[in-house]
């Protein structure tokens, strides 16, 4: 029984290190920019994945719920954005079209480019000025 209640009593000490880490980015972020955009990412089905450690560790849900919180107390807004397809979408000439996971390149035939994460980054900012589109402020993802 001792040696549960360490294991529980250093979890706890994690859990709160975590959550302080968090801290720091949410006000940066809050400070920084009166726009933020989060990919609407199901980490709750994702942390029962593969990625359930990686998911934990970087306590991404916290961090978001955290900077949206600290945002309503600020001029900034929040919104979250349909990551859906975003890896798959080419973001100069809007084609979808599968790419594979390795090179990590996103390589159109419309000439556009990228790396594989500067391609989906591109996309979701772009869908973020795009009314309709992946796009739910903040007022209408609570109200749902
Ligand atoms: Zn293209």
């Amino acid at each position: 029984m001792k040696a549960r209640a360490q294991l529980a009593a250093g979890s706890a000490r994690i859990a709160r290190q975590r959550r302080g880490q968090a801290n720091k980015p949410a006000n940066g972020l809050v400070a920084r920019y009166a726009r933020l955009a989060f990919g609407d990412l199901n980490t709750a089905g994702l942390a029962r994945s593969r990625l359930a450690r990686p998911i934990h560790h970087a306590s991404w849900r916290f961090l978001v719920d955290l900077t949206t919180y600290k945002a309503a107390n600020s001029a900034a807004v929040v919104q979250f954005v349909d990551p859906r397809g975003a890896s798959q979408t080419c973001p100069a000439c809007g084609v979808i079209a599968a790419t594979p996971l390795s090179p990590p390149r996103h390589a159109c035939a419309c000439g556009c480019d990228l790396d594989r994460n500067v391609a989906a980054v591109q996309v979701s900012r772009d869908r973020t000025f795009e009314p309709g589109h992946g796009l739910r402020s903040m007022s209408v993802r609570f109200a749902a």
